[in-house]
């Protein structure tokens, strides 16, 4: 579902059917976070969805309020790979298991 701030993102979910106005995330909700519209300008997540459709790909997010924001609040992810049962440092690119890089980018 597309989210207030105009990505697709699979853990939006928003319910304007006759007058109804109920807009939710999934994700920052199974964390027990509060969430708001405003962060999903700046979340991560539907660039990573964009980037990388592997279905062993789970995330976790939480709500952090980082110094480099200027301490506005920010959704901060952490992704795990159930396929491998590794976490995945750079969720865009995966963890490697299921789609290794060819040989051309290794460096020697
Ligand atoms: S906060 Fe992030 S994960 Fe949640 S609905 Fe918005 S874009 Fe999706």
């Amino acid at each position: 579902m597309r989210t207030p701030a105009g990505f697709e993102c699979k853990y939006f979910y928003g319910d304007y059917f006759r007058g109804r106005s109920v807009e939710e995330c999934r994700l920052i909700q199974a964390s027990g976070e509060k969430w708001s519209a405003d962060l999903c300008k700046t979340c991560p997540v539907p660039a990573i969805g964009r980037a990388n459709a592997c279905e062993f790909l789970q995330m976790r997010a939480k709500v952090t309020r980082p110094f480099t924001a200027g301490f506005m609040r920010r959704v901060e992810v952490a992704a795990f790979c159930e396929k491998s049962n590794k976490s995945v440092k750079e969720p865009q690119v995966g963890c490697g298991e299921c789609h290794p890089l060819p040989n051309i980018f290794e460096v020697k």
